[in-house]
């Protein structure tokens, strides 16, 4: 067996096998989600092995789906949920509710009904609370377990401001009131741990920003005595490069300068990234039905759509494509839409791509991350199956849904 922990920091589209993809998308039709298990427990583990005295968790909602659970179960993960729905799948998957962390975000009752009726059996269950409201809240439920307070460190950071999360007032208790809240959860709860999660996608050029949220966790630390905490959680974020000539983060570098900002703590250092852990492990099939030669663009059709992947309409996201049916051909520019009927529906403009033919596989690479989640029936397109490669074998771990799928909720 290879050192997991000294697999590439990256893998593109080109270091896929793409006669093995080409038969996936034959045996299982398009539009179709793969998912590399192998791939997503090695990033956890090198992720991980850069941190050594940290403990690093898995931030699920970039990725739910049992099969990619169990996987970072199985690398040694604990995960972090944001929902009552990730921490029932996450227990589904085999996790000890035990060492599960809610990070409540404006919860709905549900939630916190589910989380203090869980924390009874588990008490181990850590809540991570963003507003005074939500520890009302907790006490009314007769909650008086763990607590770790999430700071707004008032510096946001990453790919898109829509991921900024780190200054945005909706996250978070404002930098200064930790203290008097930290009083107040030390009376009626059980103080564990500081939180801030400050964006998502950062790379290299946006580290040092990051690293100056960190640097405002560490100190709050202090302040309130990290001698008394048992961890300190400086979140997700970790980018990976969706371009082909971005480069990946240099995870050692990262280490010692999240570890420096952090500063001298008594406290477990703690991270959960998301994204990191599972994007360049997933990718999209998709089948080319359309090739139109227009005056100012030649508009190739897939069978994805922003139904299957909204990253690009929602985020401007770039995604790398790569012709899995003909990766010699020249490449030539193309834009690359789906069947839904809004101009957001393109995955790419003017993109040089294998010159692609009607009846070619085209690859959507990094749709490991926020690429099923954010799937949606729009359209009435029933979404794609999901399939998970593992120690050589393939297996479908999500069937494609039918249309009766689609309507079931209908009265
Ligand atoms: C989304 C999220 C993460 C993971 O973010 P990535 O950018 O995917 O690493 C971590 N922690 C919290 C609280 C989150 O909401």
């Amino acid at each position: 067996m290879t050192d997991l922990a000294d697999s590439p920091a990256v893998r593109r589209l080109a270091d896929w096998d793409h006669g093995r993809l080409e038969g996936l998308a034959d045996e299982y039709d398009t539009p179709l989600y793969v998912m590399d298990l192998d791939r997503v427990k090695e990033n956890y583990t090198r992720f991980a092995a850069a941190f050594p005295d940290a403990e690093v968790m898995y931030a699920a909602k970039a990725h739910t789906g049992k099969a990619v659970l169990e996987a970072v179960l199985e690398a040694g993960a604990d995960i972090e949920c944001a929902a009552w729905g990730e921490l029932q799948r996450s227990i589904d998957a085999g996790a000890d509710p035990n060492t599960l962390q809610y990070t409540a975000v404006n919860p709905p009752d549900h939630d916190l009904d589910y989380a203090a009726d869980l924390a009874e059996e588990a008490p181990g269950l850590t809540i991570t609370i963003g507003a005074t409201d939500t520890l009302d809240r907790l006490a009314e439920r007769g909650y008086d377990g763990r607590i770790a307070i999430r700071i707004n460190p008032g510096i946001g950071t990453g790919h898109h401001e829509k991921v900024a999360t780190g200054a945005d007032a909706k996250f978070g208790i404002p930098y200064e009131r930790v203290p008097e809240v930290a009083d107040r959860v030390r009376e009626e709860f059980e103080l564990v741990g500081l939180h801030a999660h400050a964006g998502s996608g950062v790379l290299t050029e946006g580290l040092e920003e990051h690293c100056r949220a960190i640097e405002r966790v560490g100190e709050m630390a202090r302040r309130v005595g990290d001698d008394e905490l048992e961890f300190v959680d400086v979140g997700g974020g970790y980018g990976v490069p969706y371009r082909e000539d971005e480069e990946p983060l240099d995870l050692e570098r990262t280490a010692e300068m999240v570890r420096e900002a952090a500063g001298e703590l008594e406290a477990t250092l703690k991270l959960e990234p998301g994204r990191y852990v599972v994007a360049d492990a997933g990718l999209i099939l998709s089948e080319v039905n359309t090739i139109k030669e227009a005056p100012d663009a030649t508009v190739v059709g897939v069978d994805a759509s922003l139904a299957t992947l909204i990253r690009p309409a929602m985020f401007g996201s770039y995604h790398p494509m790569l012709n899995v049916s003909a990766p010699d051909r020249d490449s030539h520019p193309v834009t690359v839409g789906g069947p839904v009927c809004t101009s957001a529906d393109v995955f790419a403009h003017d993109r040089p791509v294998a010159r692609p033919e009607r009846g070619d596989i085209l690859a959507i690479g990094n749709a490991g991350s926020y690429g099923y989640e954010l799937a949606s029936q729009f359209h009435s397109q029933p979404r794609p199956a999901e399939v998970a490669l593992e120690n050589g074998q393939s297996r479908v771990v999500r069937r494609r849904e039918s249309l009766e799928d689609v309507t079931r909720v209908e009265q």
